[in-house]
């Protein structure tokens, strides 16, 4: 989502004509796109802070701005905690910040200028903005707020622009992206994506995130039936104990669960599964966590994201106590990673012999390979050349646990 809010900055910088994208040492003025989600993303954004600071003293009129999660979070308080920091502006809501610059900069300012030339091939687009649910670990509904969606005119129309500049491969965004509903008509995610499908010039689209409750049989036949949708599909679990989940409010049994993801892959043939997984919850026990690595053993997905509870102000858990200790959390965190290493290896090795399509994003920096994702979303290594933006085929000769080869 940082991503896509950073790309639509940009084209509001080049429209009052500041060149968005220049190298630091050029620039004259940084923006910050925080995160929030956990405490480390805030650290890390405190830090970056700290750097730019320094950047800021070596000419003068330089500023920074902070937006995203955090300017959401603290607000002005951000100003006091970093004096360095000029702007902080909601994410949602820039205009404000835009006319301050446009004003300070106005002299200097010719209108404007073109967004760097389209080397991109795949975009974000968001499509619903915040979250109904309220998971009780998670700051995004304090920050993002409740959920408004876009129309599908508008987003059909953004799928156009990208795919004029080059755009190959779209990926529809939302923190609970399967409740998209259009504002007008009502129209659902599946019937979103049939819209999108019908975009000339667009190969390839995906959705994320999905909240497993709304993972609806429509969804699933829209990813079997519109050629352009891939096969993939990322359903956050968090837990695979019933009573984690109850603490967690997520509002879903594991059986439930683990009913959606049978039937996606009933649904779908050669569809991959992503999952995210919090350790160290709230109170979450030995046995809870062994009922996690079973789940995991069980439904054998692709790709796991794996975090350790964080405790975020605000939040209904950040009443609760945090008694999972840190060296626990880490054990249980290394725990998931090395099940998860030896499954996706299994995964991605069964799949040597059979043929992928890969949409080449890139060539290796040392060897000058080139590299791509496959419809599964697969990092895919290619044996023969092959310029950015082909779509070859070609045939698995070898996997890891992260990537494959093909020739
Ligand atoms: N809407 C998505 C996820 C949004 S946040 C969903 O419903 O799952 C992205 C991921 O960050 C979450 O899936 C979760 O695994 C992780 N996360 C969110 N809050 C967290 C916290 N307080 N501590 C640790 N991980 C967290
Ligand atoms: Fe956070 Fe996702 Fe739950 Fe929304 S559905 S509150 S974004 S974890």
């Amino acid at each position: 989502m940082n991503t896509a809010d950073t790309g639509h900055l940009a084209e509001q910088f080049a429209e009052i004509g500041l060149v968005p994208g220049v190298p630091l040492a050029d620039a004259d003025l940084a923006v910050v796109v925080t995160c929030a989600v956990r405490q480390h993303a805030e650290d890390k954004a405190a830090s970056k802070i700290g750097e730019l600071a320094l950047w800021k003293r070596q000419r003068l009129g330089r500023a920074i701005a902070v937006t995203g999660c955090m300017a959401a979070e603290h607000g002005g308080s951000l100003l006091t905690r970093f004096p360095a920091i000029d702007y902080v502006f909601d994410v949602r809501d820039p205009d404000g910040f835009f006319a301050r610059v446009r004003d300070l900069y106005a002299g200097a300012l010719e209108g404007p200028v073109p967004l760097p030339a389209g080397d991109q091939l795949c975009a974000y687009v968001p499509v619903i903005h915040g979250c109904n649910e309220m998971c009780t670990y998670c700051i995004v509904p304090f920050v993002r707020g409740r959920e408004r969606s876009r129309s599908v005119g508008e987003i059909v129309a953004e799928v156009g622009r990208l795919v004029a500049r080059g755009v190959r491969e779209v990926t529809l965004l939302g923190q609970n992206v399967n409740s998209y509903r259009d504002p007008d008509s009502g129209a659902d995610l599946a019937a979103l994506m049939a819209q999108v499908d019908r975009v000339p010039g667009l190969w390839r689209q995906r959705f994320l995130t999905s909240h497993p409750r709304n993972a609806s049989p429509r969804l699933l036949d829209a990813i079997r039936d519109l050629p352009t949708a891939c096969e993939q599909l990322h359903l956050p679990v968090q837990s695979g104990s019933d009573a984690c989940l109850g603490r967690m409010k997520r509002e879903y049994s594991v059986r439930a669960y683990r009913a959606t993801l049978a039937a996606a892959r009933a649904t779908v043939p050669g569809l991959a599964l992503s999952t995210d997984i919090i350790v160290g919850f709230c109170q979450e026990t030995e046995p809870e966590f062994q009922d996690t690595l079973r789940l995991l053993d069980e439904v054998a997905f692709d790709v796991v994201h794996v975090q350790a509870y964080s405790p975020r102000p605000g939040t209904a858990a950040w009443r609760r106590d945090d008694d999972v200790p840190l060296a626990e959390k880490k054990h249980r965190l290394q725990r998931v990673l090395q099940l998860q290493r030896t499954i996706s290896e299994r995964r991605n090795r069964a799949l040597v012999g059979s043929a992928v399509e890969v949409l080449v994003e890139g060539h290796g920096a040392d060897d000058g390979r080139p590299y791509g994702r496959t419809r599964q979303g697969r990092v895919t290594w290619l044996e023969s050349p092959a310029a950015v933006g082909d779509l070859v085929t070609a045939e698995v000769r070898s996997a890891t646990a992260w990537q494959l080869v093909a020739a």
